[in-house]
This record gives C-alpha cells, structure tokens and sequence, in this order.
C-alpha cells in the first residue's frame, strides 16, 4: 500500500497527480477462502481488516452484491457516542469511540472523526429523569455524560431556541463531550484500502444467493450471481437484509427491516458547532465539513425493502427542526433518502456465533450501528476467527432472545442512532 503523507501529496502535485494507484483492486473470486464475508458496508470491511490485521487471516472475501459503502454505511447521519444505559452497550460502543480516536491513523486514512459533542435535548419531565439516570449510569461505567441546563445548552449550540413557549421546550441537555461524527464514505473506502493491503480480495456486485452446508450441516460456502465460492466460514454482515440471508441457512433471526431516512440542506457557512438529537420530536441535526446542514428523521412505521421512505415523516422532522432552531426556516433541502435498519426488539445488536456450524452474524444496528463501526468489526473478527466470543460481545447473542436476557435499550428510553 502506498502510504499517505505530506511529501506523497507534494511528490503528486509536481507530478500532475498521476502516480496514486487505485486505493483497492477489484479481483475476480478465487474458487476458496478460509472467510468469506457477505456485506461491504464498514462493518463487513471492518471485520476483514481486523481479521488480516490482528489474526492473521488474510485469505478472506469480501461479497458485495452491489457497490462498496452504498448501503447504510454510506446513508447515515454518522452520528458517534456511547451514553447508552445498559453496561454492555456501554462496554461495546465505548469501545468503539475509542478506537475512533486512533482509527485515521490505524488505517492512513483520514476519516474525519470529529468529536464536536452529542447533546440530547430534554423536553418533558420524563425526559429530564431519563437523561439523568443515563448520565449516571454513564459515570459509573466510566463514560463521559453531564447535565446541562437550558442556558448552558444554548451556549454550547447558539442557534437551540430555549424559549418556555416554544411548542417542545427546552428544559435541559445531557451531552456527551467525546460524541460527534466522522465522515461515513471514507470510514468504508479507508477499510478497504487498508484490507485491501493485506491480500482481502474485495468483490462487489456479486449478490449472494445461497448459502451451502456440507454433510454434517457445517457451512462449506455460498452461491453468489459470479458463482459458488467456497469458504470454511462465513460471517453475515448485511444490515436490513441479514434475516434474507439466514434464512437462506435456514436460521431465524429476531429482526424487522424498516426504511429510515436522512436529508441534507443547501450548504452555508459554519453555524451549528455539535450535534443535537431530541428523541421526543425524532429529530436530529449536526452540519458537515461541507455545511450542509445533515438532519436525520425516525423509521417508518411499516416494514419495507425500498430505500425511500414516506414524505410525512420528514414533514414531522423538519417541523421539529425549525421551532427547535428557527434560523433554518427559511433554509432549503436539497436531498433526501432512506436506508433500510436491521431492528431486534431490544434494539441491541447480535453479533455472534448461530447455531450453524462456520455461520456468523452481526446485524440488529437499527438506526445506530454507525456509531459502532470499528468496535463491531474488532470483535467479531474476533469472535470469527476464535470461533468464540470476545467479552465485550459475548452478551449480544442470539440466544437472548430465547432465554430473556435482553439488553433492553429500547425500553431504556430507545434514544436512536
Ligand atoms: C438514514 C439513516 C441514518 C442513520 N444514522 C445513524 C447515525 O447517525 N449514527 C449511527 O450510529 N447509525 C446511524 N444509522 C445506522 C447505520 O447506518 C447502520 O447501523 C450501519 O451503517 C450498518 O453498517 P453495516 O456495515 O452493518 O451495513 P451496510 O452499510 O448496510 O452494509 C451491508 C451491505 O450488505 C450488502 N448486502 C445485502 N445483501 C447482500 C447479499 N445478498 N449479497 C451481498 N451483499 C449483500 C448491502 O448491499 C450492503 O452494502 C443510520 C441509518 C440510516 C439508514
């Protein structure tokens, strides 16, 4: 892999920039593999970097049945924090934000993580004593949390109109210093790259179709629209479509795909300093390098495959947006779209072993896998590799949801993304 660095960029610029090779080559399947892994969004890629680079597996594919990145990896708000409320969500987005921190320089990718502060905005008295509780339950886990009033929420984003007689008012903030957001195409393309470069072959537009077991019902491979590719293992990393692929292994997974979608408005110049969600309007806001202003809506309410989503819903997030910051009325959107999220009841993730011998599976993201990203992949490369789990997933099983021991963020106040 050639490196990035200053004196590379000054050598190109002499040199009409016409000695970069591709950042990924793009190889026809080999027959076999000792780990194919099906999805080539940041979570799939992640997990074949961490398999070449921390377990010296390197013989591994990467399937993907359309482009690199253009899944939701590609389509979200990137928002990043770890104040959730259980303790293994804590553990395992917490161990995402720290790997954030070093990741642009693990991968010689700049990513632009950007820890601007993740502020939660509080309208009722319910979500006072919610956010409250998390900020301790946060402490006590060693993340960082703090309480803010309405004026010290302002003062952190100036545009937030803290007036009592705005229709959601403002009656506080919980905020999360170390939260913010990183640049999503680049997380995927900085993945492959640096994959790439330790011999993963990267495969787009090969779909896989089936998923087949030998004699002893262990997994021998997959069918895929360039053919059958064998493989000793196989790990399912495919967002909204992991329960089509299980089932093509014929195991079942908890999981509900529903449309989620996101726009962007006319870029202006730098006003919105941090991110801020209201999860009692289902609104949420942040402005990107290029100043647009990136808002996020909720889910729809109906399952679905299509990656577009019903027009009411962004009516309802915009509506919320402009009494929340009134200095965005007059500003225009200039695109939308929608992903599809991978829900399980408790809207905690699986990542995990199945009962499947050589099949694993890390889906259930929801609306705010994201976030998780380079934690995910590092331990379920892991826990492919191994063949068993790491700590910090071992308690996202499937088997939760047979026995009831669930990671309940969703009854925790089920603040998304
Ligand atoms: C609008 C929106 C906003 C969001 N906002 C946030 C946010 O602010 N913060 C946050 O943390 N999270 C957010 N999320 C969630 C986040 O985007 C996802 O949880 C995360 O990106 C999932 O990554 P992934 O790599 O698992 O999936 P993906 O990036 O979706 O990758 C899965 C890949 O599998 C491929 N695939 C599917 N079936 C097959 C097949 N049969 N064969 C081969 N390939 C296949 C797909 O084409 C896809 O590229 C948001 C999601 C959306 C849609």
């Amino acid at each position: 892999m050639r490196k990035y660095s200053v004196f590379a960029i000054a050598r190109e610029a002499l040199r009409g920039h016409r000695g970069w090779p591709e950042q990924w080559s793009s190889p026809e399947p080999k027959k076999n593999y000792d780990v194919i892994i099906v999805g080539a969004g940041g979570h799939g890629l992640g997990t074949a970097y961490y398999l070449a680079k921390e377990h010296g597996i390197t013989n591994v594919a990467v399937l993907e049945k359309g482009w690199l990145g253009g899944g939701n990896t590609g389509r979200n708000t990137t928002i990043i924090r770890s104040n959730y409320l259980y303790d293994e969500s804590a553990g395992i987005y917490d161990h995402s934000v720290r790997l954030w921190d070093g990741l642009s320089q693990d991968l010689n990718y700049n990513v632009m993580y950007s820890p601007r502060g993740v502020m939660m905005l509080a309208h009722n008295v319910h979500d006072v004593q919610v956010f409250k509780r998390h900020i301790h339950a946060n402490r006590l886990n060693g993340v960082d949390n703090e309480w803010l009033t309405p004026e010290e929420a302002k003062a952190f984003c100036p545009p937030l109109n803290i007036s009592r007689e705005a229709r959601y008012p403002v009656m506080g903030a919980a905020l999360q210093r170390r939260g913010g957001t990183a640049r999503h195409d680049a997380v995927a393309w900085g993945y492959a790259r640096a994959a790439a470069a330790r011999g993963v072959d990267i495969i787009q537009n090969c779909e896989v179709t089936g998923i087949n077991r030998g004699p002893d019902g262990a997994v021998t491979g997959v069918e895929t629209t360039r053919g059958t590719i064998g493989a000793k293992k196989v790990g399912v990393v495919a967002a909204g479509h992991s329960s089509v692929l299980m089932q093509m292994a014929g195991v079942q997974v908890p999981l509900e795909s529903y449309p989620l979608q996101a726009l962007v408005s006319e870029p202006v110049k730098p006003v919105f300093p941090c991110v801020v969600m209201s999860n009692t309007v289902h609104a949420y806001i942040s402005q990107s390098d290029k100043g647009e202003l990136v808002i996020g809506a909720g889910t729809d309410q109906y399952t679905s495959y299509s990656q577009t989503g019903g027009l009411h819903i962004i009516q309802h997030t915009l509506d919320a947006i402009c009494e929340m910051f009134p200095i965005f009325t007059r500003m225009k959107m200039l695109r939308s779209w929608g992903g599809i999220v991978d829900v399980t009841p408790d809207r905690s993730p699986i990542l995990a072993k199945t009962p499947v011998s050589g099949l694993y599976v890390n889906c259930g993201w929801g609306t705010g896998g994201f976030k998780a990203t380079p934690g995910s992949a590092h331990v379920f490369a892991h826990t492919v590799a191994r063949d068993e789990p790491h700590p910090v997933n071992a308690p996202f099983t499937l088997e939760r949801f047979r026995n009831g021991r669930l990671i309940d963020e969703a009854a925790a106040a089920a603040v998304a993304h």
